[in-house]
C-alpha cells in the first residue's frame, strides 16, 4: 500500500509514447518522478502497441516540421544512450492529386525546408518504385529523411531509461482521483501520491481522466483497423528491396490518407491503413465492428499496389484521439498551472514522442518551451471545451 509520505517533483499519469518520453525527459533533468499506467506493461489497449511507425518530416505546417528537425535529434541521442536501434530509414513517399491543397502544400514545405526529396515523375515512377500504380494526375515526392519507428522497442527504450535514470513506474495503477493545488493529490486504488506537477497523458482516457479536474476537451476516439496484406511473390515490398513508406493524400477510394509501411515485422506481409475509423470507447474497443475502412483499402490495394492480395491476411486494433483540427494538445491546465495536458495526438503522435516529452516536461516545470505552443493551446477550442462539468 503506497502512502502519500512522498513528494514527487512530479507524476505523469499514462505509460504511453507521450507519458513514457515526458518521464524520461523529467528524470533525466534529475526530477523525482513516478510514472503511473493502468494496465500491466506492456499491453496493447492504448495508442503505442505494435512494432512501427512512420517517422516523417512531409507535413502541411512548417512547425510540424521545425519540431521534427529536433526531434530526429533526439531519437538519434536516446539510440545512442540506450545503444539500441530505433529506426530504419526507408523514406516516405507522398502521392497525391498534383493541384490538390494538402499534396501540394506539403511539397512546398518539404522544399522550403531543405529535406532532402526526390521529385517523381509519372514516367519515372515504376523504375523507381515497381509493384506500385500512380494515378494519373497524381504527383509523387519522397521525403528521403523518412522511415520506420520500431514502435514497441521505443517505448520500452524510453521505459527502462526513466528507469536507470532513477524514476518510478508503476503498472497496474490506475489513477482514479486527482485533487488540484499547489501540491497535486493523485489517487488509485493501492493509495494515494502527492507532487509539485502533473502530467496528464492518458491517450483515449483523457476526457475520463480531466474530468476529475473540471475540464472536458473536444476529443474524438476512434478505433482503426491496422491491415496487413500478403505479398503475391515474398519479398516484393520488403523494406531490404527498399520500398518506402508511403502515405497517399488523397485517392479515388477516400479522400481521407491512406498509409504504408514496407513488410518487415511480418514475414512477406505490408501494413496499409486508412488514416481514419469510427467512434468507440476505448474500454470497449472490440466492441466497434465497422470494417468500411477495411473496404476502402481493398479497393485501394487491388488498384494501386497490385502485387497484394486484396484482402487483408491480419487485422489488429489500435486507436487515434482525434482533436477537431487534427492538431495535438499540449498545454496546461486552465484552472490549475501545474496540471499539463498532452492529449489529441490525432493519429500521428508518435514520431514526436521525444520533443513532446520534452515539452511537456518544461510545462511542467514552469518553463518557457523551447517550441512554440500556440498551434497547441486549449484555448483554440473556444466554445468547445467545458471548463464546469
Ligand atoms: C494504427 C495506428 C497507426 C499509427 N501510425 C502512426 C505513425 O505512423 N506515425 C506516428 O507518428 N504516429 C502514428 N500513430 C499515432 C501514435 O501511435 C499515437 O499518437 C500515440 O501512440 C499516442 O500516444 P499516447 O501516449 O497519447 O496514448 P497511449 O499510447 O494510449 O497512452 C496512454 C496511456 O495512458 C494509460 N491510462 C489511461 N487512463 C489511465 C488512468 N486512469 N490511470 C493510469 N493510466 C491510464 C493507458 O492505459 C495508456 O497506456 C498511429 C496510431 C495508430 C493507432
Amino acid at each position: 500500500m503506497s502512502t502519500a509520505q512522498d513528494l514527487y517533483d512530479c507524476i505523469v499519469i499514462g505509460a504511453g509514447v507521450q507519458g513514457s518520453f515526458t518521464a524520461y525527459s523529467l528524470a533525466k533533468r534529475g526530477k523525482k518522478t513516478l510514472l503511473l499506467e493502468q494496465f500491466i506493461l506492456p499491453h496493447s489497449r492504448g495508442s503505442s502497441h505494435g512494432q512501427s511507425r512512420i517517422i516523417r518530416k512531409a507535413y502541411e505546417e512548417d512547425f510540424y516540421v521545425h519540431m521534427m528537425d529536433e526531434c530526429y535529434r533526439l531519437w538519434k541521442e536516446l539510440e545512442q544512450e540506450a545503444g539500441v536501434s530505433l529506426y530504419r530509414q526507408t523514406g516516405l513517399l507522398l502521392m497525391g492529386p498534383e493541384n490538390s491543397a494538402y499534396f501540394s502544400q506539403t511539397r512546398e514545405t518539404l522544399l522550403r525546408s531543405g529535406t532532402p526529396t526526390v521529385s517523381i515523375s509519372q514516367e519515372d515512377f515504376s523504375s523507381h518504385i515497381p509493384h506500385m500504380l500512380l494515378a494519373p494526375g497524381d504527383g509523387a515526392i519522397v521525403d528521403v529523411t523518412a522511415g520506420v519507428l520500431f514502435a514497441d522497442r521505443a517505448l520500452k527504450t524510453a521505459q527502462d531509461q526513466f528507469k536507470k535514470l532513477g524514476g518510478v513506474l508503476r503498472d497496474q495503477e490506475k489513477v482514479e482521483d486527482i485533487t488540484p493545488g499547489s501540491v497535486v493529490t493523485v489517487t488509485t486504488a493501492s493509495g494515494s501520491y502527492r507532487a509539485r506537477s502533473v502530467v496528464i497523458t492518458v491517450g483515449a482516457w483523457a476526457n475520463r481522466v480531466l474530468a476529475s479536474t473540471g475540464l472536458q476537451l473536444p476529443l474524438e476516439v476512434i478505433k482503426i483497423n491496422v491491415c496487413y496484406w500478403k505479398e503475391k511473390t515474398p519479398g516484393s515490398y520488403h523494406v531490404r528491396n527498399r520500398f518506402p513508406c508511403f502515405l497517399l493524400t488523397e485517392g479515388e477510394e477516400a479522400q481521407e490518407h491512406i498509409y504504408g509501411l514496407p513488410s518487415n515485422e511480418y514475414p512477406g506481409l505490408v501494413k496499409i491503413c486508412f488514416h481514419n475509423g469510427s467512434p468507440t470507447d476505448p474500454d470497449q474497443r472490440d466492441r466497434q465492428t465497422d470494417r468500411s475502412d477495411v473496404d476502402i483499402l481493398s479497393r485501394f490495394v487491388s488498384r494501386c499496389v497490385p502485387g497484394l492480395e486484396p484482402e487483408p491476411a491480419i487485422v489488429e486494433s489500435c486507436m487515434y484521439t482525434m482533436t477537431p483540427d487534427r492538431h495535438f494538445v499540449l498545454d496546461v491546465h486552465p484552472q490549475h498551472r501545474n496540471i499539463v495536458i498532452g492529449a489529441g495526438f490525432s493519429g500521428h503522435g508518435f514520431k514526436f514522442g521525444p520533443i513532446v516529452g520534452q515539452l511537456l516536461c518544461e510545462l511542467s516545470l514552469g518553463e518557457v518551451p523551447t517550441f512554440d505552443l500556440s498551434p497547441f493551446r486549449i484555448r483554440r477550442f473556444q466554445g468547445q471545451s467545458r471548463s464546469a462539468l
